[in-house]
């Protein structure tokens, strides 16, 4: 096993990023955790309040697409792992401005691994692992039936998930090239506590809080598989521990749902909790012109990691959906302030003339 002794979280205050420093760190005591991130309209620090003060926890603000600072932490800090969350990425705001998640996804990743395998190879740390936080839209779209595996070619539809792939790339050929132990997770739709409200989960339970239209994509039947975040941090802890660099490895919860049925999901759960009767939220439902390119189904194929690393989720949905809607609900306050500013212009402009 891998067990490193300071690791270089990048992205690690935006939503998959914080969750898996608030479980990584208490899990891994004799770990320091250094978070690199740029605190976008996508990072916030409030995520973080738990480790905050903990002694093996340092936050730097900071690009990943600056090479000096990038390699300055990585020989100050005595790095052994990089974990790269550090990303654009919303769909929709990759197909009104696709520029930036080049910058990002692509460019900054090309940094992350030129500046990693520099220090790799003085040879002046005793182990180093690279691993890239990536998802299942690289594949591109599925029909009714089939699942992805790591063999499945890289199809992406979307200018977020073709930045992704582009980066994937590059981590590939930074192992095949260079030898550099890299590793790639690919994982399917994340939800729980500290995600952004622009997407479907957070976005349909905020807008049923406050009496707004539910919109919904097209018929509302594209499918998605779902996993909690926790499940995603400890798979991701694992693949970093145990996986073979040079692998890519699927990550899944077996949990496909069409986007209308989870909407009808999360109105139902919210009325239950506000004491409303059943089915009212749902007439808030509005749906809306397509997303172009909109990928039909993605559902993935997670037999890899769980024969060769024994993985598999923890959470049932039905507990994971339960524990984020009440995780909402009672933190009104962090909703508030993430939904203030920038994002509620974003808001307006996206559904505006919808
Ligand atoms: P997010 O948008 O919530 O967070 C991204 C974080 O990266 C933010 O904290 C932001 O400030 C930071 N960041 C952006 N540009 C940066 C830069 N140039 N330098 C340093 N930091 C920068 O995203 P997320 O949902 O937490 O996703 C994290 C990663 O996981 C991404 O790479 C994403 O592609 C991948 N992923 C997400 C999902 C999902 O369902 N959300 C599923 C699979 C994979």
């Amino acid at each position: 096993q891998f067990i490193p002794r300071t690791v270089l979280v990048t992205g690690g205050a935006g939503f998959i990023g914080a969750n898996f420093i608030n479980y990584f760190l208490p899990a891994n005591p004799g770990c320091r955790v250094i978070n690199l991130d740029l605190l976008t309209y996508a990072g916030n620090l409030k995520n973080l309040t738990a480790v905050e003060n903990h002694p093996a926890y340092r936050f730097v603000h900071g690009d990943i697409g600056d090479a000096s600072l990038v390699g300055r932490l990585l020989v100050e800090e005595r790095i052994e792992a990089v974990v790269n969350f550090a990303a654009e990425s919303h769909v929709d705001r990759s197909i009104s401005g696709p520029e930036l998640f080049v910058r990002t996804n692509v460019l900054g990743t090309q940094v992350l691994l030129e500046e990693s395998r520099r220090h790799w190879s003085t040879g002046t740390i005793e182990q180093f692992r690279y691993l890239q936080v990536s998802t299942d839209e690289v594949y591109g779209s599925l029909g009714a039936n089939g699942f992805f595996t790591e063999e499945t070619p890289l199809a992406a539809n979307s200018p977020y998930s073709a930045s992704k792939a582009g980066a994937d790339l590059l981590v590939r050929a930074y192992h095949e090239t260079y030898g550099f132990p890299a590793l790639i997770t690919r994982c399917s739709n994340n939800y729980g506590p500290y995600q952004f409200p622009e997407k479907l989960i957070p976005l349909m339970i905020h807008n049923v809080l406050t009496g707004r239209p539910l919109p919904v994509y097209g018929d509302g039947k594209n499918v998605r598989d779902w996993l909690h975040v926790k499940d995603h941090s400890q798979a991701i802890e694992t693949v970093l521990k145990g996986g073979r660099p040079g692998q890519v490895y699927n990550i899944g919860g077996n949990n496909e749902w069409q986007n209308i049925a989870i909407v009808q999901l999360v109105c139902d759960l919210l009325d239950e909790r506000l004491g409303r009767p059943v089915g009212e939220s749902r007439k808030l439902v509005t749906f809306v012109a397509d997303r172009p390119g909109h990928d039909r189904r993605y559902a993935i194929d997670a037999g890899k990691i769980h024969r060769e690393l024994g993985w598999a989720p923890a959470y049932t949905f039905e507990r994971g959906i339960a524990e984020t809607i009440d995780w909402y609900l009672a933190n009104q306050e962090w909703v508030a302030a993430v939904t203030s500013g920038a994002y509620r212009e974003y808001y307006v402009r996206q559904y505006a003339d919808r």
